[in-house]
């Protein structure tokens, strides 16, 4: 590192839960200089979240280890709902999918943090020399507000505190007479307070850790949890409501009569509250159960006292609720208690250089499985943002849609929860005339519904200078639109109706194509690796028919002309696919055509590595793994095809006719920056090489 760059970094995340280690994760495939740290002073090793929703299986699979939770975790495929009958007696009314059926290549698995967090260490190591620094954590920062536009800046002074690994050790509350030793999960609990400032403390009186340090970053990323230091500093709040329902949670290996431990269940009892139940890996099942508000747990107003909390208390509420069926265990994993609410907060970010994600900008109950899904999606969304303006391909002005895109989403998740943990914590109606009871019927119909929300693919961003849709611009939140020069404003439309299966704004769903060069075949969502570039998807069409070809060769002689908008975006210090990689499929037939038939842009040509042969898919039938009907899937002509422009978090940002070029420019050029040295190297081979 130059004497210059010493103490300077473009990004500094704080907190490596699920939000940091994503940003983290991100920032090491983008090579931009990052520092992780987190006060604690190691990783979580059990309890805490463990669902992990389709969609996040597919961003974890883009990065290469969603085989690493797929393998490891359990699968969840069933939910059965219990409920009271007339007599007030346990019964099985429904079973329905835990996963509503063929909206992803991946179902609804649970595996806990700890692991998960495992993963993500490996895969930043494996790709940089990004470490989490752990008893670290940030004791005062400036910001120079008037430097905020400016991109070679560094407006941040970070000043940060090394603890000790006593001070970094959080202390853990009593064991029950039931367990031995027990790890619980209260410190990081919404029942404790935050401790950052005890630590602080701690460490200002320890002379032998306490040394401190100070960084000047580009960006800060505050992923510091629920009490988030970062969002304090900044002086936002969370609003938000909490409730009088307070769950625990119990990790145990069950003893059990209870004949559907093993599968996902909704129970609400008569009169003691309701329980939910989550099988997991390694024999263990998760409980989540209701502590009746009537035994007043030693409640004084809304705070409860958390020290009234112990394993055997949730015990006896689990074996009230699961009357007449009988529950014990002689294992204990981990255990918690939490009291239902849901805060958001309206600022995620300061003059787009100071963020927030995860659960510093919303937090929520745990029982829909959310918050580490959606906190790891809210720096998915964010990381290839920075990434870009660091590495000087994208405007600034592209961090504006980080907030227009996920406070929605944090808002939708806040309103989701909202309803469903209080028809879960509500008590069932006896009967139709009972007004206060939640009708059954109902929660089925809640869960079912919610099951589409609660698999993340739901996710529809709005307009703006990334997603080239009709209709208006996303909202702020703070009135203002994400505008700008962007593409949608220049008028840079889509044609939705070419390709009525892939929706705008929505992630590019999947489906199987053959590699022409191998006859492979490979989920198309494979080929959108994780790595920052963005895509045109060519779907060419049937190319046998001259008419289309020459459209095709047309349009891959614009690609590579010197004026393209390939080149132009690409600095000459990258390969021709760094910044935009064009792919194709075609819906000829894969014996009929070879690689070499299709235009240089789509196999490209390295003096060192030959071709590249991934680029050119088929929409066809695959020897052993049938046919992937993807053109018909995706609601696309097989003639004609169409063109689609996917961002590098795999989401839709235009569709239009497959020559459309002038199009395609005019999208880009309301988000991307020129390069001072542009590409301009040769894409296909030179004569020479074959000795020529
Ligand atoms: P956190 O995981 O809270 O991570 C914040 C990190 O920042 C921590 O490592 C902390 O040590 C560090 N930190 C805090 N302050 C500082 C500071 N000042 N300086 C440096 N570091 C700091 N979600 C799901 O999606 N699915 C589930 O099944 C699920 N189940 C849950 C079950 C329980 C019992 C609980 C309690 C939560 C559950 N959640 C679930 C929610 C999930 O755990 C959180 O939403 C998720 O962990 C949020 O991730 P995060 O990275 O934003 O914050």
């Amino acid at each position: 590192t130059p004497a210059s760059e010493k103490g300077k970094v473009d990004c500094l995340v704080v907190g490596s839960g699920p939000a940091g280690l994503m940003m983290a994760n991100w920032l090491s495939r983008l090579g931009v200089k990052t520092r992780i740290i987190d006060k604690r002073g190691t990783k979580i090793f059990n309890g805490q979240a463990d669902g992990l929703q389709s969609r996040t299986l597919e961003i974890m699979d883009s990065f290469g280890f969603a085989h690493r939770v797929w393998r490891e975790s359990n699968h969840m495929l069933e939910i059965n709902l219990w409920n009271p009958d007339p007599q007030g007696n346990l019964f099985r009314s429904d079973k329905i999918p835990d996963t509503i059926p063929n909206i992803s290549r991946f179902q609804q698995v649970v595996l806990h943090q700890g692991r998960i967090e495992r993963f993500f260490l490996d895969s930043i190591a494996e790709y940089s020399d990004i470490r989490v620094e752990r008893g670290v954590l940030p004791e005062t920062m400036d910001f120079d507000e008037s430097k905020a536009e400016d991109n070679d800046a560094y407006p941040i002074k970070v000043q940060l505190r090394h603890l000790s690994e006593e001070e970094a050790t959080p202390k853990q509350s009593a064991t029950s007479a039931n367990g031995a030793a027990m790890q619980d999960g209260l410190f990081r609990s919404n029942l404790s307070g935050d401790d950052s400032e005890d630590l602080l403390n701690m460490s200002r009186l320890n002379d032998k850790a306490g040394s401190t340090e100070t960084l000047e970053a580009k960006y800060v990323v505050g992923c510091d949890g629920a009490h988030s230091w970062v969002r304090s500093w900044c002086g936002f709040s969370l609003r938000g409501e909490q409730t009088d329902y307070v769950w625990g949670v119990l990790d145990i290996i069950p003893i059990t009569d209870f004949p559907d431990i093993r599968m996902r269940c909704a129970i609400h009892s008569a009169s003691s509250g309701s329980l939910m139940i989550i099988p997991r890996e390694n024999k263990l099942v998760r409980l989540y159960i209701q502590l009746t508000t009537t035994e007043k747990i030693g409640s004084e107003g809304t705070r409860i006292d958390r020290s009234k909390i112990n394993p055997d208390v949730i015990l006896g509420s689990a074996q009230r609720i699961l009357h007449p069926y009988k529950l014990t265990y002689r294992y204990c994993d981990w255990w918690t208690g939490y009291q239902i609410g849901q805060r958001v907060g309206d600022d995620f970010s300061l003059r787009e250089r100071i963020f927030l994600a995860g659960d510093a900008v919303h937090t929520h109950s745990p029982k829909a499985g959310q918050g580490m899904n959606v906190s790891m999606q809210d720096t998915y969304n964010l990381g290839w943002k920075i990434g870009a303006v660091i590495n000087g391909t994208c405007d600034r002005t592209i961090l504006k849609t980080y907030q227009s895109e996920r406070r929605r989403i944090a808002q939708n998740l806040i309103d989701f929860d909202h309803r469903f943990s209080r028809m879960f914590s509500g008590r069932p109606a006896k009967d139709v005339m009972d007004e206060e009871g939640i009708s059954m019927a109902e929660f089925k119909d809640a869960f079912e519904k919610g099951n589409m929300f609660a698999s993340g693919l739901a996710v529809d961003y709005g307009k703006s200078m990334i997603v080239a849709k009709e209709g208006s611009a996303e909202d702020q939140g703070d009135g203002t639109e994400v505008m700008g020069s962007s593409g949608a404003d220049q008028g840079a439309h889509s044609n939705q109706s070419l390709a009525t299966g892939i929706k705008l704004g929505m992630r590019m769903p999947s489906f199987k194509v053959l590699n022409q060069s191998d006859a492979r075949p490979w989920h198309l969502q494979e080929l959108l690796k994780s790595n920052g570039r963005w895509r045109v998807i060519v779907f060419a069409g049937n190319i046998l028919n001259p008419n289309q070809m020459r459209r095709i060769e047309h349009l891959g002689a614009q690609f590579n002309s010197l004026e393209s908008f390939i080149r132009r975006y690409t600095p000459d210090s990258q390969p021709i696919d760094g910044v935009i990689e064009v792919l194709a499929i075609h819906s000829s037939s894969r014996k009929s055509v070879d690689v070499f038939a299709l235009p240089a842009i789509f196999r490209p040509f390295s003096p060192t590595e030959g071709w590249d042969y991934a680029k050119i898919c088929v929409d066809d039938e695959s020897y052993h793994e049938g046919h992937g009907e993807a053109y018909k899937n995706y609601g696309i002509d097989h003639e004609k095809g169409c063109a689609v422009i996917v961002r590098p978090d795999q989401y839709v940002s235009w569709v239009g006719e497959v020559d459309d070029y002038a199009m395609m420019d005019r999208f880009f050029a309301g988000c991307l920056q020129k390069q001072k040295k542009p590409h301009i190297g040769s894409i296909d081979a030179p004569e020479r090489m074959f000795g020529g």
